[in-house]
């Protein structure tokens, strides 16, 4: 899975909404199916993949700073492994003609099957941050507002009123998940979901918090402490665990910042070091001079003689001189 565009694959701009990349893979699994005229397995394979990544948050948001994902990297999504080639085998052996609609079993088979093990997780959050030259060679600390959705501050994600208990859940009898079997003609899948009364939490406050009704979670203004360490490169990402977005019942997002370095007009990185081109007179070179200027740690200052492009006949008449005391 590298290298390829699953927006243009998919035929989605970048910002496009989760619902309009449900959309857009529904439309072409109809389409390329192979056991349909005019299907392609290569491209209905190429689809299922560009979904299996844009179709999950948390790829998503890999995907668009890295170009790429990260197998493993906050636990196995159903969707990443999932091997079209024996899906397709199930399809239609015989040639019979089957209607169904693709993007409900595959939205449950993504969706809630694949995930269900899993805690559930809030939303990445990506933000930009523009630093000086100097900030990005010496680390800052930066204070940015976000508002997202984060623990209420009152009930610190209990949902309780303060100072009031919470009881067993009913509906899950204090498992925080349901169990559900739906039939499909692959057979029957098994699906374990959230339940939808406690948030998962498996109990429920006797009386809820009226900040945030019970939820644990709610949107607000929070201020976040970004430690940008030293020598830090333009383009370069932080990922800051559980900086993103709260859910009920379940762990943060991540919050992932893009650096942008601004532009020094004397200094520039290359690899490790900073350079500093310093332009200084050919009589300078010849007779000495002093500079002054502002050093970083270690810097290499690169020396770039002004070699004058037109002598004049005194000048030339000199550096004549100098040529025949062998300088
Ligand atoms: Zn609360
Ligand atoms: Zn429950």
């Amino acid at each position: 899975m590298s290298n390829k565009d699953y927006y243009s694959i998919l035929g989605v701009d970048k910002s496009a909404s989760k619902e309009e990349i449900k959309k857009a893979f529904r439309g072409l699994a109809h389409k390329y199916h192979p056991d349909k005229k005019g299907g392609d397995e290569k491209r209905f394979k190429e689809i299922g993949e560009a979904y299996s990544v844009l179709g999950d948050d948390k790829k998503r948001a890999e995907y668009d700073a890295y170009g790429r994902t990260f197998n493993g990297a906050g636990g196995g999504q159903g969707a990443g492994g999932f091997d079209f080639s024996g899906f397709t085998q199930g399809f239609g052996g015989g040639g019979q003609h089957v209607e169904f609609d693709f993007g409900d079993i595959f939205g449950d088979i993504f969706g809630g099957g694949g995930r269900s093990a899993e805690r559930k997780r809030g939303r990445d959050i990506s933000i930009d941050i523009e630093l000086t030259f100097k900030e990005s060679v010496f680390g800052v600390e930066r204070r940015v507002l976000l508002m997202k959705t984060g623990t209420c501050e009152v009930c610190k994600g209990s949902g309780a009123k303060v100072g009031t208990d919470t009881v067993t859940c009913e509906r899950c009898n204090g498992a925080g998940k349901v169990h559900e079997t739906k039939q499909t003609m692959f057979g029957a899948f098994s699906s374990t979901r959230e339940c939808e009364v406690c948030f998962g939490k498996g109990f429920i406050p006797k009386e809820k918090c009226p900040t945030c009704k019970g939820a644990g979670v709610m949107r607000r203004e929070e201020e976040m402490t970004i430690a940008v360490p030293s020598g830090i490169n333009n383009g370069e990402m932080i990922r800051m665990t559980g900086g993103g977005e709260a859910v009920s019942g379940g762990v943060p997002g991540d919050l992932y910042v893009k650096i942008h370095v601004k532009q020094d007009h004397r200094f520039k990185k290359e690899g490790y070091d900073i350079v500093m081109p310093l332009s200084i007179k050919l009589t300078d070179t010849l007779l000495g001079s002093s500079q002054k200027i502002e050093t970083r740690g270690d810097l290499y200052v690169k020396i770039e003689i002004q070699v004058p492009n037109k002598l004049s006949r005194s000048a030339k008449k000199a550096a004549e001189m100098l040529r025949d005391e062998g300088i």
